[in-house]
């Protein structure tokens, strides 16, 4: 899932496409060849589209991109988005060759960023430095505590990675290098997410978290096909338990401390604004990918052949950003949402989620009900007053941080009222149940 920014318009008809005026594409260069095995990776599978490859772009096509990217945005600012397989396996003089012609082809008044995600097993004092000095924003893999990052993050050899990562972590602090934390959450931690949240906040030390679901497919071609996923995949019912858990923990106590990426796009949503992150926006399809070769497809999560739009070396980017291929590809998240999307009461927030998890059938029958639905309902419903009153103090012009005096004035009014209250009594909770049978029991 990526983040967005504000773009494009339809294409005229029978005319020219409009051009958006920013798009993101994450970029492989190195395609899918990663130093891991973490058991499931999709993008692995992906290195069967290249047959005998050597997975490294060439500095011509990397040029060419450049170029090609930063005089297609109409924007002040742009980010290079570095993604795998594992990026920092080009090498640091690639990198740095990649600033060159950042610079060489930076617009006037324009602000050039990079993101790359990596595994960190590969960083050193000198990479550090490099990322610091130049103001690379990292994204670090890590699932946890030892035992729940490793089960399924190992290297080719099946060893941990565990020691690895946290090295990784530690250097870049040293270096100052600034990183948020990527945690997938999946068969083995999702039941752990108290432990997960607090090991990111007080060992990490980390201020940025995203957690990304892993539903992965259970498949012999790695493309978004059939409806099976595979046992590591977690279940829409845990994932929703994992953010709901993450999240009173969070409202009471961080707010406004720690960044949690899926809260802050559900406050804005609250707040009537777009969400900013592509699989709870209305349409999608300016989050793009290009593999190494040049090739680009309409998602990095649909690098298979039906979706792939041309090469950069042929057709110019923004001709395929602009197609009216990529521009179905992204009205279709709308326009296939099933009826119960439609007419759930958080669409608004969560608008059916990301298409390539969108495998199950609706009460009615429907195809298109997204594969974590359970959780993603269950979650928005559970933070719908807290949402409500940190959107209502934005407002006014108040922290959203107001909320944690709120809720633990609630807190303390509700234990004295299970102090007093008697054992046949209606629980003060509010859960409808008799207090003995409820948080009386016992
Ligand atoms: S298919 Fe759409 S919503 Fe899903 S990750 Fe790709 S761009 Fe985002
Ligand atoms: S919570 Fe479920 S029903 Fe509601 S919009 Fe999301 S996927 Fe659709």
């Amino acid at each position: 899932m990526t983040d967005l920014s504000p773009v494009s318009g339809p294409p005229t008809a029978g005319a020219q496409p409009v051009p958006p005026a920013a798009f993101h594409i994450m970029l492989k260069p190195r395609g899918a060849i990663c130093n891991l095995d973490c058991k499931y990776c999709y993008f692995l599978s992906k290195e069967m589209l290249y047959p005998g490859s050597r997975f490294r772009m060439a500095d011509d096509l990397l040029e060419a991109y450049t170029r090609q990217y930063i005089e297609a945005q109409r924007v002040p600012e742009v980010t290079f988005a570095w993604q795998g397989g594992e990026p920092t396996l080009m090498g640091l003089d690639f990198f740095k060759r990649a600033i060159e012609y950042q610079r060489k082809y930076c617009k006037p008044g324009m602000r050039v960023f990079n993101a790359l995600q990596t595994n960190g097993t590969t960083l050193d004092a000198e990479w550090c430095r490099f990322l610091h000095d130049n103001d690379f924003l990292i994204g670090l893999s890590l699932d946890g505590p030892r035992e729940l990052h490793d089960t399924y993050r190992v290297d080719k050899g099946g060893k941990p990675t565990f020691e690895r990562v946290m090295a990784a972590a530690r250097l870049m602090q040293q270096h100052q290098v600034e990183f948020n934390i990527l945690t997938t959450v999946h068969a083995a931690n999702a039941g752990h997410p108290i432990e997960v949240y607090r090991f990111l906040r007080d060992e990490v030390k980390t201020r940025f978290v995203q957690f990304i679901p892993i539903v992965e497919r259970a498949n012999d071609t790695g493309f978004q096909e059939g409806d099976q996923v595979t046992k590591r995949s977690v279940t829409g019912r845990q994932y929703g338990d994992f953010l709901i858990a993450i999240f009173d923990e969070w409202v009471r106590h961080d707010v406004g401390r720690v960044y949690v990426q899926i809260f802050d796009v559900a406050l804005a949503a609250w707040l009537g604004q777009r969400p900013g992150l592509c699989i709870f926006d209305e349409t999608c399809g300016q989050a793009l990918a290009m593999e190494h070769n040049g090739d680009v497809y309409s998602c990095d999560h649909f690098v298979e052949p039906r979706h792939k739009l041309g090469n950069i070396v042929d057709i110019p980017l923004i001709e395929m950003v602009s197609s009216p291929q990529q521009w179905r590809f992204g009205q279709a998240k709308r326009d296939s949402l099933p009826r119960y999307c439609r007419e759930c009461e958080v669409r608004f927030v969560c608008n059916g989620g990301c298409p390539k998890d969108r495998i199950r059938y609706t009460p009615e029958g429907e195809p298109g009900l997204n594969y974590l639905c359970e959780g993603f309902r269950a979650f928005f419903n559970h933070i719908d007053p807290a949402m409500k009153f940190m959107a209502a103090e934005l407002r006014a012009r108040r922290p959203p941080a107001n909320i944690m005096r709120h809720l633990a004035q609630q807190d303390a009014e509700l234990q004295r009222r299970f102090a007093t209250a008697r054992r046949n009594d209606p629980c003060p909770c509010g859960s409808g149940r008799k207090f003995k049978q409820c948080h009386g029991r016992g």
